[in-house]
């Protein structure tokens, strides 16, 4: 029983202090939807969402992803504010030469986060003393430098539905008081790859996630006193699969020529078997409507070259959108109507951004932004201090976003880290779960109460 009062002291403690705190300092929620591209809202209706930007910020023309437009590269430059070869996501799923295992979603903590300057906005939030709660974010449940947010998903699940989640988070902010959710939902990026962005299923589920958002603004205004910043955006855009080449298939490469870890969809990378490098590339760059690269040659603009354990030598890269390129070894059917990973330029690659909340400017439009801006827009509503190497991206021509701004710097003085009570909870009550699914606080904070008093009369 010593163990359960220790959890309620525990929950006590986050409670007062967090009581003390949540009248003075701001809040702020992150939403992704994965897949929503920015041509969606010039496509359909959407009573909730037009609003929404309408009051608040929005970019006329969508937020620009990190090449290669997939999600969980994408994510993790949301998260930290870097290009995809500095925080070393290159692929929904690549192979570490160094670590000799495939990193994907999925992976529990097998060393991939290594590298001390990348740093998720939990991360740099749970250091300076934020509490932090992440739901089916990718990497949420990973640690960095040691450390997890408070609140975290313990593995990924379809399962849940987005109003849940919402509940959830509206519960963390309420209860705890967390300052900072990052809460992701798989669609419309579903629906978009197996039925074509045009389709009437994708329409349908922006309609639910319309209204969806609706729920969270009620709740929102209801238990939170409108007192909230929300960013709703999305990873990368959607557009229909026109082209499927498979190079092995068709014979514009050996098999034999690379070896088996290769990266493909909108791009192909491969690293040639030893000595193999001109005779790869000079095969690749048969297949029509194709150009290829070797590493140091590829566009600076993609920022696509540097982890040297994580990319092949050779990336052909497809010249017009819709194009897959297969490693497919038979002519088996291509699964997907739609697809992504494309140029981070071309219109359909590009995502949604929108804002509102007591620190945004009310009813401002911007043209764009970059996706590794919104590492910087979240430090700066909750005042905290940038990791140093988040430098992709930058408030500098965001200032316009903000309803009251001093400076484009934050203000706070960085502390050292003290996130004992953060993981020491997290770890209490995580390490038992079996079942994927996150953690609505109040609740255990209730079965931690009831446990305290009948401790007494055990
Ligand atoms: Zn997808």
């Amino acid at each position: 029983m010593t163990h359960i009062r220790y959890i309620f002291l525990i929950s006590l403690l986050i409670r007062a202090d967090g009581a003390k705190r949540s009248s003075e300092l701001s809040r702020l929620l992150i939403i992704s939807l994965d897949g929503f591209r920015h041509e969606y809202l010039n496509q359909y209706e959407f009573p909730i969402l037009n609003q929404f930007r309408n009051e608040g910020v929005q970019a006329t023309q969508g937020m620009k992803p990190t090449f290669t437009t997939m999600t969980f590269p994408n994510h993790i430059s949301i998260a930290t504010g870097m290009y995809q070869e500095d925080h070393g996501i290159v692929h929904n799923s690549f192979f570490d030469r160094l670590l000799n295992r495939t990193i994907g979603m999925g992976n529990r903590d097998d060393g991939q986060w290594s590298d001390p300057n990348v740093e998720p906005i939990w991360i740099t939030a749970t250091k300076q003393n934020i509490k932090s709660a992440v739901l089916f974010w990718p990497a949420c449940h990973n640690k960095f430098h040691g450390i997890r947010p408070l609140i975290y998903s313990w593995s990924y699940t379809d399962d849940i539905p987005f109003r849940e989640k919402i509940d959830n988070a509206i519960g963390y902010f309420r209860e705890l008081p967390v300052q900072l959710v990052l809460l992701y939902h798989f669609e419309p990026d579903k629906q978009g790859h197996t039925y074509g962005p045009d389709s009437i299923e994708v329409h349908d589920t922006l309609v639910r996630l319309d209204g969806d958002i609706g729920y969270l603004l009620d709740r929102v205004q209801k238990d939170l006193g409108d007192d909230l910043n929300i960013i709703i955006l999305s990873d990368h855009g959607m557009t229909n699969v026109t082209k499927v080449t498979r190079p092995f298939y068709e014979k514009y490469l050996n098999r034999s020529s690379v070896d088996s870890n290769i990266l493909s969809g909108a791009l192909f990378n491969v690293m040639p078997n030893s000595g193999n490098t001109e005779e790869v590339f000079n095969s690749l760059s048969k297949i029509p409507n194709v150009t290829v690269y070797k590493r140091d040659e590829m566009p600076e603009r993609f920022h696509y070259s540097k982890p040297k354990h994580r990319l092949g030598e050779l990336t052909a890269l497809t010249d017009t959108e819709g194009h897959i390129l297969s490693p497919a070894t038979t002519n088996a059917a291509y699964p997907n109507k739609g697809n992504h990973g494309w140029d981070n330029a071309v219109k359909s690659m590009q995502a949604i951004f929108m804002a509102r909340g007591p620190l945004f400017s009310k009813s401002i439009q911007i043209d764009s932004l970059n996706n590794v801006d919104i590492y910087h827009i979240a430090c700066h509503i909750l005042k905290i201090n940038p990791n140093p190497y988040a430098n992709a991206g930058s408030l500098a021509n965001l200032t316009s976003l903000f309803a009251r701004i001093e400076n484009t710097s934050t203000q706070t003085t960085f502390t050292s880290s003290n996130t004992t009570t953060a993981r020491l909870t997290t770890e209490l009550f995580f390490t038992t779960k079996s079942r994927a699914h996150c953690l609505c606080f109040s609740r255990h904070f209730l079965i931690a109460l009831m446990f305290f008093v009948l401790s007494f009369t055990l």
